[in-house]
């Protein structure tokens, strides 16, 4: 049997959208800039053709009774294969298991497992930058979450205060069931130091849990050499829409957890009093019919990825990013969040002095047909720290009373600017153009908006007639 799995993989990855139009205010059509990657970026044409490849075969796995089931089940076997291979995850060392719900269902799992296997370490420590799907779970299960300081002050809070994180190790050490951090920031694209957190971890009997979601498809990860315990991040962020959440953990320590989700095809043996585990992994974690072709298409979009090769990817994303920063610096009345010094990857957020983010972003959908993100990207505590001492010196002289709150949320929130494989120079010149003009318009332009109690803004008139987008609505 031909068994490519729908693509060639040393070819360069394409993408569905990139000429999708729609309608601006104005009344012209414009091909759509998307830049909203980091909360899920355009799907690869890989990540099709391979459903499409697949689908005609489709079969629950766990079964090599008929054709469909064998073909079916050798390609979830070879996608959990392709997932160690793209993060240089030895397959003696770690294991893969596809989740449910992206990252955030990967990251109950393993807190809730720890929590019940080392009920004597009580503190988790959590870095101050992560997005709730890296803090709510912490503070369950009667942990005692202490937030790991970012160095720097205010709106120019750069990464992990290695000093800060040592002492806190210090401090708790022997208590500290393990430490919780992002690769990179999904607000600032600030990178942290993951080498030197996982080793001073490690130093103090802490494991360490690394959210990957922003940085596995703009970065090499290699989890041989950086010896985190676990790896989670979410196949839609990598060019894969519909596909699982991806927990990659180090079998050792996996075995000593309890918590996962039970049922069909994790277990050997089940009586009415008693059950046995599946010994091998990634069974033993795979309760239940996982996400067969979303895992299959994940795989390949990463198999294609490894040959693009993700040296390429690297550089395309800190280029483009740098250019997006300097040319972002060139504009009046923009304050970027972060320390400007570091390197970042994949977004960046921002705010016009002018201008709120709500009426910004909706300016640039409605009248340049550019996708870009506000408010506070699930990431409350570091967007409200990053945004306090702006917020605290809003001058509220001369507005009423009852509107003050009303006017505060207005400013609570920022404009993030992400950058995928897709993205080009030619985007962030399009970009740059959009937010000058903007500036340059904005009397005309603001008085076609209505604020909204919740901080958005709403056009007057226009608005995108979505079931006309749709042909099965009608
Ligand atoms: N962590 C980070 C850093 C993220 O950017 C996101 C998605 N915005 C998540 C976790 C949550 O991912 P998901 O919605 O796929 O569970």
């Amino acid at each position: 049997m031909k068994h490519t799995l729908g693509f060639n993989s040393h070819s360069p990855m394409k993408f569905v959208g990139l000429d999708t139009r729609y309608k601006v205010a104005s009344g012209t059509e414009l091909v759509r800039l998307h830049l909203d990657g980091a909360a899920s970026p355009l799907p690869s044409q890989t990540a099709i053709d391979t459903m499409m490849e697949l689908l005609p075969h489709y079969s629950n796995t766990h079964s090599y009774v008929h054709n469909s089931a064998q073909i079916s089940t050798k390609a979830l076997a070879w996608a959990h294969e392709q997932v160690l291979l793209f993060l240089n995850a030895s397959p003696t060392v770690y294991t893969s298991v596809f989740t449910g719900a992206g990252t955030t269902a990967a990251i109950n799992r393993v807190s809730r497992g720890l929590a019940i296997a080392r009920p004597d370490k009580k503190i988790v420590l959590v870095s101050s930058m992560e997005h709730h799907a890296n803090d709510l779970p912490h503070r369950s299960h009667n942990n005692e979450v202490s937030y790991i300081p970012l160095v720097g002050e205010g709106a120019n809070r750069g990464a992990i205060d290695l000093d800060a994180y040592r002492s806190l190790l210090e401090q708790y050490s022997g208590s500290v069931n393990y430490v919780a951090v992002s690769s990179v920031s999904n607000v600032t694209g600030i990178l942290n130091p993951i080498d030197e957190m996982t080793s001073l971890a490690h130093l103090h009997g802490a494991l360490i849990l690394v959210d990957g979601a922003q940085s596995v498809a703009h970065r090499i990860t290699n989890l041989d050499r950086q010896d985190v315990d676990f790896f989670i991040f979410s196949g839609h962020k990598v060019y894969t829409p519909s596909s699982p959440g991806v927990l990659v953990a180090k079998k050792e320590v996996l075995t000593t957890l309890n918590g996962q989700d039970l049922g069909g095809g994790s277990v050997s043996s089940v009586s009415y009093f008693d059950y046995e585990l599946i010994p091998s992994y990634p069974d033993r974690e795979q309760s239940g019919t996982p996400n067969i072709i979303g895992a299959v298409a994940l795989a390949s979009v990463l198999n294609q990825l490894q040959h693009q090769p993700m040296s390429e990817v690297e550089r395309h994303s800190a280029s483009t990013m740098s250019y997006l920063i300097e040319e972002l610096k060139n504009l009046p009345k923009i304050t970027i969040y972060g320390d400007n010094s570091l390197d970042r990857t994949g977004a960046i957020s921002f705010n016009h002095e002018r201008i709120d983010h709500g009426l910004l972003a909706a300016i640039l959908n409605d009248y340049y047909a550019i996708a870009v993100r506000n408010e506070c990207f699930c990431a409350h505590p570091y967007v409200s720290e990053l945004l306090k001492k702006e917020l605290w010196e809003i001058d509220l002289t001369d507005i009423k009373e009852e509107e003050h709150e009303f006017y505060v949320n207005r400013k609570r929130g920022m404009v993030r600017v992400s950058i995928s494989l897709y993205n080009t120079r030619a985007d962030v010149d399009r970009l740059i153009t959009a937010l000058r003009e903007i500036e340059y318009e904005l009397d005309n332009l603001e008085k076609n908006y209505e604020a909204q109690p919740d901080g958005s803004y709403e056009h007057k008139e226009f608005k995108i007639d979505w079931k006309a987008e749709l042909k099965f609505l009608t």
